[in-house]
């Protein structure tokens, strides 16, 4: 007897594993293994789904018209540009299965997101990586990577988990030297973070011809997550393609009124990015501190790099503040086992975070 195969590729798929929430046996947890927004959704966009609850029996709008107009409207983008996802997850993995498969190579920085991977081989292409330089995507590197096989590269930009980002310059000498069929996805889930001069979410890529998108999600600063919202700008013909292959309904009723209503509360979002302001270069500068190596990070969460050593590494740390309730991420998935991810939380949890650390540390 033979059971139906998947595809080739389908069962070298390591599944993802999400931050955990809870840890047996311990009441209260401080959760920042998710890069989860530390002050949770807007007052606002949970009315909107109270709202809408009677509404539930009837299909959503499989076009998402208004938060689309929203988006183009804020950002000066054309909304027929613009197309929405069940988280930004779907879209790249659409983007995956629609250009590339099997024989084509799919290519991304060394630690780029576990994402990537996954998508390339669901749908039996081959993932590649480009080395990075100093946990930092290098644009020579994913040059020198590119093959004839080559059909999509994958670009997180802040990246996560390094919490490192390129310059727009580095971004279009990168759109510039890749061969015009290749599809360049930028994913751009922490843009909202981002306070540089240098810093374009790459929109204007977009705008410069048809084979670069950028992807975006309502799940990082919106906090939305769990309501999976994501969304694209793109180029007609890539758009197109998103539209034809994506599920009419993919996205829920109560992720469209919700995710119009969070981001239509600028002030709240305002109040979001204050915040992170704040605390994430307070964190990272306590965590160095305690003699940690804190790599600089323009998104919510910092990847902190622990010494080896028996009782003082990542997987050491990492027991420690379990048992304490603070639940951040292991990074072995990652090839990062040196390495563990926290979450920018409440200043009551990041002083937690701190003050569990430096019991380590010390202890
Ligand atoms: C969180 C994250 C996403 C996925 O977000 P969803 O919209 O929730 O699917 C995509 N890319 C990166 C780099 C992320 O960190």
């Amino acid at each position: 007897m033979t059971a139906p195969a998947p595809r080739p590729g389908i069962m070298d798929i390591r599944p993802y594993v999400g931050g955990e929430s809870a840890i047996e046996g311990v009441s209260r947890t401080i959760k920042l293994s998710s890069n989860e927004g530390a002050l949770g959704p807007s007052p606002k966009a949970m009315e909107a789904m109270k709202a809408m609850a009677g509404e539930i029996h009837r299909y959503p709008d499989g076009g998402a018209e208004s938060l689309r107009m929203a988006i183009g409207a804020r950002y000066g983008l054309d909304p027929a540009r613009i197309v929405c996802g069940a988280g930004s997850d779907e879209l790249l993995g659409i983007l995956c299965r629609a250009y590339s498969g099997p024989g084509d190579e799919v290519l991304y920085s060394a630690h780029g997101f576990l994402m990537y991977a996954i998508a390339a081989k669901a749908c039996g292409a081959t993932p590649v990586t480009a080395p990075e330089v100093d946990l930092t995507a290098n644009v020579d590197n994913l040059l020198k990577a590119v093959t004839p096989k080559t059909k999509i590269v994958f670009l997180a930009n802040p990246n996560n988990p390094t919490g490192t980002y390129i310059p727009a310059s580095e971004v279009a000498r990168l759109r510039a030297g890749l061969p015009p069929h290749i599809l360049l996805v930028i994913d751009a889930a922490y843009a909202e973070f981002v306070s540089r001069n240098d810093y374009t979410e790459g929109n204007e890529l977009v705008d410069a011809g048809d084979n670069t998108i950028v992807c975006r999600t309502f799940s990082k600063m919106f906090a939305l997550g769990g309501l999976r919202l994501g969304w694209a700008y793109g180029p007609e013909n890539i758009i197109g393609v998103l539209n034809r292959v994506r599920n009419p309904f993919n996205v829920g009723s109560a992720a469209l009124a919700a995710g119009l209503a969070a981001f239509e509360d600028k002030d709240y979002a305002e109040l979001c990015k204050r915040h992170n302001d704040y605390w994430l270069p307070w964190l990272s500068e306590q965590v160095t501190k305690l003699g940690l190596t804190v790599v600089p990070s323009v998104g919510n969460f910092i990847l902190v790099r622990f010494p080896a050593g028996e009782g003082k590494d990542a997987t050491a740390a990492d027991k420690f503040l379990r048992s304490k309730g603070v639940i951040v991420r292991a990074m072995g998935a990652y090839g990062l086992g040196d390495s563990l991810r926290i979450t920018i939380g409440t200043g009551e949890e990041n002083q937690i975070v701190v003050d569990t650390l430096r019991e380590f540390v010390k202890g």
